[in-house]
């Protein structure tokens, strides 16, 4: 039997576009598996409205959203790409407009309300629609923050899900492929929701630093640190914001496996922080403060101590036997 299908309405707030471009690189699933049902549970997905990558202009490609907002492209997904702004300030419809509605702009804020009132589940695409990114640093002129600032931190959808961030500057394709992938198969029953930390951002990747899965944190151990980039130790003291920030990308790399932050020589910036690009994170090249080395510091030596411990408690068993 086919299965139910699952429409998608991707919107696009402040944005540079960059998390359109990172999620057509993903490959594990592709969005051309996501699509074409090459993962029979998530088969029957159809990318109704996405201003980039559609087909379709104008009326026509409005239509999609229209039957959205009026509940009759149901259930769907609702992607958010960019910063919601504060239209308020500028007047409606100043900043961001999807469409005309009676002769005036139809202002994203209004689309977004809307359509989260009908969303079987709300994802936010990247840091500037999970807290703002970018549009919100200081002196943010344009009152830029993230759907879940706008909706509330209580909201839910429809089904009784809170809105899913999944951050990254830009955000990690396979992230948020992943994450698409297993909200649809959640809304089916096969698998239950992903665990949210307190930023809502999935526990299993952003449950770690960026630090704890850098390929140089040994080195960071050992006390060895680069003094200039290009070289090959911890670069705590050039900038980065490791410890600080979380994400699993340093492990996994960006793309297929390859770069990723650290791994390639560039410093963590904290982009899926919530105060990013400001203080702690920025300026970027700042060293983040020094209190959260010395705790790492501490750690280390409160797990060589542990290791050293076990081993003269084998020890003493083995004489008593
Ligand atoms: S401080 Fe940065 S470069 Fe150094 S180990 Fe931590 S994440 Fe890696
Ligand atoms: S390592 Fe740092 S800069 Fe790179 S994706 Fe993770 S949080 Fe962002």
């Amino acid at each position: 039997m086919e299965p139910e299908k699952i429409h998608v309405i991707w919107l696009s707030g402040q944005a540079c576009t960059g998390c359109t471009v990172s999620f057509l690189n993903a490959t594990h699933p592709s969005v051309v598996d996501i699509l074409t049902g090459f993962i029979p549970q998530a088969a029957g997905i159809t990318l109704d409205y996405h201003q980039t990558i559609m087909l379709p202009w104008g009326e026509e490609a409005l239509a999609a959203v229209e039957a959205a907002e009026r509940g009759e492209l149901a259930p769907f997904v609702l992607v958010v790409e960019g910063a919601v702004p504060d239209e308020g300030k500028a007047g409606e419809g100043y900043w961001c407009a999807i469409g005309e509605e009676e002769g005036k702009p139809a202002t994203f804020t209004e689309r977004l309300r809307r359509l989260a009132e009908k969303a079987a589940a709300v994802v936010a695409a990247g840091t500037c629609a999970s807290f703002g990114g970018i549009p919100h640093g200081r002196p943010n002129p344009t009152g830029a923050k993230g759907v879940m600032d706008f909706l509330g931190r209580s909201w839910k959808s429809s089904l009784g899900v809170p809105v899913v961030n999944v951050p990254g500057c830009p955000v990690h394709g396979e992230h948020l492929a992943e994450v698409l992938a297993h909200a649809v198969l959640a809304v089916r029953g096969y698998l239950p929701l992903p665990e949210l930390d307190g930023e809502h951002r999935p526990t299993y990747i952003f449950g770690q630093t960026a630090h704890e899965n850098c390929p140089r944190c040994g080195l960071f151990a050992d006390g060895k640190n680069s003094h200039a980039f290009g070289e090959p130790y911890c670069m705590g003291l050039l900038g980065c914001k490791g410890p600080i920030s979380h994400c699993d990308v340093p492990k996994r790399g960006f793309v297929e496996g390859v770069g990723g932050c650290t791994t390639i020589g560039a410093i963590c910036i904290g982009c899926t922080e919530p105060e990013f690009p400001d203080e702690p994170y920025g300026p970027f090249l700042k060293k983040a403060p020094a209190g959260f080395f010395v705790l790492e510091k501490i750690h280390s030596i409160g797990g060589s101590l542990d290791a050293v411990w076990s081993r003269i408690k084998e020890k003493l068993a083995g004489r008593k036997l």
